[in-house]
């Protein structure tokens, strides 16, 4: 079975930078910042992705990520903070274990998360939604 890093980050056999633990979640600075006191929440279970975390941690992993999500904008002067979240490799995960990205962000520091554009027409809009509120029907 092949190691997780963020399961050996939990049980301290590879050194992180910890800022909060609560029982069942845990927040460490990630270590190739987009700023400094960009941070990772994660669950201490190993979880994939979004889909994979079970709903009862809700309450507790939202609790914490304000809880850090606050104290990083105080400590790092920060005007505002992105939490992100990426799912599997076309999303930009590299860790498979599931983790929300809380980074700080300051007016005009530049950084474009992700080019957006309209839908070509607004039939084209509606269809979208129609497909998602078919899958959610299923
Ligand atoms: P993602 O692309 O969403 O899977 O993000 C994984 C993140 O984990 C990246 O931003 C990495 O910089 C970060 N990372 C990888 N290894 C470590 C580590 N040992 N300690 C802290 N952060 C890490
Ligand atoms: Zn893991």
């Amino acid at each position: 079975m092949s190691t997780c890093i963020f399961c050996e980050i939990v049980r301290g056999a590879i050194p992180s930078a910890t800022i909060l633990t609560t029982p069942n979640t845990m927040a460490f600075l990630d270590i190739s910042p987009v700023h400094p006191g960009h941070a990772l929440i994660i669950p201490k279970a190993h979880h994939a992705t979004l889909w994979d975390l079970p709903s009862d941690l809700g309450n507790e992993l939202l609790e914490a990520m304000q809880t850090v999500a606050g104290a990083i904008r105080a400590a790092m002067n920060a005007d505002g903070l992105n939490v992100m979240m990426n799912n599997y490799r076309a999303a930009g995960q590299l860790v498979d274990h599931a983790h929300f990205h809380l980074i700080p962000r300051y007016e005009g520091d530049g950084l474009q998360l992700w080019p957006q554009a309209a839908y070509p027409s607004p039939e084209a809009m509606q269809s979208a939604a129609a497909s998602i509120r078919a899958a959610l029907a299923r």
